[in-house]
């Protein structure tokens, strides 16, 4: 198939009605949000979200998030409740996910064989802008080959998804470049199956109770049934193999310097003199958990591009936006975590 990329900065409505069209008559529009991009179609066909599947090549038991425009318009489509619009009134439009009771009015098919449904109401433009236009609420997954880091640009985007979509809507860089907070509710507790810029203390503010679901930052056993489909699938994951580096930063730092010069350095800003002739990617400043987690997918692919036989890079916090950096990085590096001892 061949993909029309529309540039949001020529005309905008004109663009928007166009990919808007699109979805209604069952296609593909890939579009931006503040997380990052976004591969949607209706999300009341069966058969346009098979056909999400099949353009991402992802495993059918993974459902995806519908995307209402305002959080009211969920209503036709999932059992809300005073939580939910509680949660609402705190942090949508934005970059927040909640898991409630699924309607009829989504097909199975959507929600990867559920009884439940993932709603979001996205706060970037143009994400309002299309899914106000369609009518209908859009499923949309992020916009990569399954298994890749999330696009975050819309050149990322084209090299996973050109001739698989109907339209790519390029809408620039996105703003947080992580996915958004996932969190299931029941009752009045929730519980946070994907972190992201909406942390947990922000959640706590609202809900009675928010757990933690153990595999955000564990390993799931062998046998052990996942929360969210998603969880059990490698994910975020680079060609290279990527290694976590655990202890103090000078240690880090002083392995780093040690590496091979064909081994990809995921580094902070203030260390690149210290590694002088090694192939650095910086990942902002040591404190800027926010600038780490904008860089992240992008800093994967480009090791990629780099043909790195190995990557290396710090194991972030877990303070704030820090743990959905530490949720994603896990995964990509397939939970391989080194510890640097001091050399005292
Ligand atoms: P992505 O579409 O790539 O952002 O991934 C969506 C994530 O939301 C996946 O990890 C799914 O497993 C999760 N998800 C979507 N719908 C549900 C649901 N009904 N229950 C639990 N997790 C869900
Ligand atoms: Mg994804």
């Amino acid at each position: 198939m061949t993909t029309e990329i529309i540039k949001t900065d020529s005309d905008f409505n004109e663009g928007i009605n166009k990919a808007a069209a699109v979805i209604r008559r069952g296609g593909l529009v890939i579009f931006p949000t503040e997380t990052v991009y976004g591969l949607g179609a209706d999300a009341t066909s069966a058969a346009a979200a098979q056909a999400i599947y099949a353009a991402k090549g992802r495993p059918s038991d993974n459902p995806l998030i519908i995307h209402v425009a305002k959080p009211e318009d969920a209503e036709p489509y999932a059992e809300t409740n005073e939580h939910y619009y509680r949660l609402a009134k705190h942090f949508m439009p934005g970059p927040l996910t909640v898991i409630l009771p699924r309607k009829d009015t989504i097909p199975p098919q959507t929600s990867g064989g559920l009884d439940t449904v993932a709603v979001r109401c996205p706060s970037h433009p143009v994400a309002h802008a299309l899914i106000a236009a369609a009518g209908v609420p859009i499923a949309a997954p992020s916009a990569n080959i399954s298994g890749r880091p999330s696009p975050t640009n819309a050149s990322d985007v084209i090299a996973d998804m050109n001739g698989r979509v109907d339209i790519i809507i390029d809408g620039g860089d996105c703003e947080i470049g992580l996915e958004s907070t996932i969190v299931k509710l029941e009752g009045s507790r929730g519980i946070l199956l994907r972190p992201g810029a909406i942390t947990v203390d922000a959640l706590r503010c609202v809900l009675d109770e928010v757990k933690i679901a153990p595999a955000v930052i564990g390993k799931l056993a062998d046998n052990e049934k996942p929360l969210s489909p998603g969880m059990k699938y490698r994910h975020y994951a680079p060609e290279a193999p990527l290694v976590l580096l655990d202890g103090h930063p000078d240690d880090v730092l002083r392995f780093m310097q040690n590496t091979p010069k064909d081994a990809v350095l995921l580094c902070y800003d203030e260390e690149v003199p210290a590694l002088d002739g090694h192939i650095l990617l910086p990942v902002g400043e040591r404190e800027d958990e926010e600038a780490q987690a904008h860089r992240l997918f992008t800093n994967l692919r480009q090791a990629d591009r780099e043909n790195a036989k190995i990557i290396y890079a710090h194991l972030p916090s877990t303070n704030g936006i820090g743990l959905a950096l530490y949720n994603r990085m896990l995964r990509a590096a397939a939970h391989t975590v080194q510890y640097i001892k001091s050399e005292d």
